[in-house]
């Protein structure tokens, strides 16, 4: 037996036995899914934060970070596995969110180490909550003619303009910003600098967004003469473009990975709305036109499955390449596949909004439906991403204009 299936046996025995029963199968285990943190954080399930300090003690929360930041110095392989078992039996991480799937690995990597030392602990603690300040009225797709000014006045930036569609802004405790520092480079991909700020900062506000649906995650962030230490600055300056894409790269990959569930799982769900809504008893789906859609979301399912394995095994380092794409592209077709298939056999109860005639499931279906159309936008649309494989994964010439 391998050092790591003999890892795996044990990490499944400690998550099988720790891990509050309440928790099982409540979740795609994905690193987006369960506790963000943060300090203002109003969760009070007893279980939820009985597993977050568990994962805190045995330093889960960030298996792979380093140890002196409360990472358990374990390999990405290690730590994979550990997330495969919780997905197993659907037990959430014990922290989730930007902080550990996105800004924290690239803060190792490019951060100093008083920026390590002072952030990465507060995230693999849960106690602070980052959010992410890079879209702009005119700089969505288009991100690198991104305008929020940083100019250096002293031992500090000042910060003026706005970033749109920040996500939870009002519920994070800091964000990390691009931040356009030479507003004269040739290139404008060559002016940007990453730039970390408190969002209590005076100058700074974030105001939510209010949408048809009366849920918003969205905020947007202002920026009214924000003066942020020199030292908030991540690498060099005007040298952000490069640390952007890296986390970029963990985003697009980690949105992938949030939509794995266990193997299977779409096409079951699918297959018992049916049942419910389509008075379909135990055996085959009689239609034999519904019973081939939801054989080829299976099979979606398990390429998307296979895919995502081939990706990981293949990675060169732990850092998310341009295949992270890949899984972003495939995985959100087919979050949506199975939600426009589990809407589709719901006939007008898929309608549910809310009111005595619908069930508790399908109201929230209906929004999980909803909220799966903007999955092919956030982290840059599925159009992008399909520029990026084209031009960094098969290596194919750029269109002509
Ligand atoms: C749920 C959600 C959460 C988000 N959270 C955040 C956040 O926390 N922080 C943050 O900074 N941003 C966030 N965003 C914003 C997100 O990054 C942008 O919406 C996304 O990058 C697309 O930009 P845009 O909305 O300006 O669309 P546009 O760039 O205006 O694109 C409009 C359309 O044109 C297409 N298009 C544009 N350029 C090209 C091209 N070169 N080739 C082919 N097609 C093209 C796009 O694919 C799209 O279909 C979030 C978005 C969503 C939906």
């Amino acid at each position: 037996m391998s050092e790591l299936d003999t890892f795996r046996e044990e990490a499944r025995a400690w998550i099988r036995e720790n891990a509050p029963k309440s928790l099982w199968g409540t979740s795609g285990s994905g690193p987006f899914e369960g506790y963000w943190g943060g300090s203002k954080n109003t969760e009070s399930d007893p279980d939820i934060l009985e597993w977050r300090d568990l994962g805190i003690e045995k330093g889960w929360t960030a298996p792979s970070w380093p140890k002196k930041y409360g990472g358990g110095g374990l390999t990405p392989a290690h730590e994979q596995i550990i997330h495969e078992e919780l997905r197993a039996i659907g037990v959430p991480r014990p922290i989730a969110g930007q902080g550990l799937a996105m800004f924290g690995p690239v803060l190792l990597k490019y951060g100093n180490d008083k920026q390590r030392a002072e952030h990465l602990p507060k995230i693999t603690r849960g106690e602070v909550r980052w959010c992410q300040g890079y879209s702009e009225p005119n700089a969505g797709s288009d991100l690198a003619n991104l305008q929020l000014r940083a100019e250096r006045d002293g031992d500090k930036f000042v910060l003026n303009g706005q970033k749109v569609w920040t996500s939870h802004a009002n519920l994070s405790d800091w964000i990390y910003c691009l931040t356009r520092t030479d507003p004269k480079a040739p290139k404008k991909q060559m002016g940007i600098s990453v730039i970390l700020a408190d969002l209590n900062t005076p100058g700074i506000t974030a105001r939510r967004i209010d949408l048809i649906s009366g849920y918003s995650p969205f905020c947007e962030t202002f920026f009214d003469n924000a003066r942020v230490p020199v030292e908030n600055l991540v690498g060099k300056l005007n040298e952000g473009w490069t640390i952007a894409k890296a986390i970029l790269g963990y985003e697009r990959s980690a949105i992938g990975q949030s939509i794995a569930r266990q193997p299977g799982s779409a096409q079951r769900e699918v297959v018992a709305r049916s049942r419910k809504h389509l008075g379909v008893g135990e055996g085959p789906i009689p239609d034999p036109l519904l019973r081939d859609e939801v054989a080829s979301l299976g099979m979606l399912e398990e390429a998307f499955h296979l895919t995502l394995a081939r990706i990981q095994q293949g990675a060169e380092s732990s850092t998310p390449g341009p295949e992270g794409s890949i899984s972003k592209i495939v995985g959100t077709e087919l979050k949506q596949k199975r939600f426009e298939l589990g809407m589709k056999v719901a006939g007008i109860q898929g309608l549910g909004w809310e009111g005595p005639g619908f069930d508790e499931d399908d109201i929230q279906y209906t929004r999980d439906w909803l909220r799966s159309r903007a999955s092919t936008i956030e982290g840059g649309s599925s159009e992008i991403q399909k520029n990026i494989v084209s031009k960094r994964v098969l290596g194919l010439p750029e269109a002509k204009k």
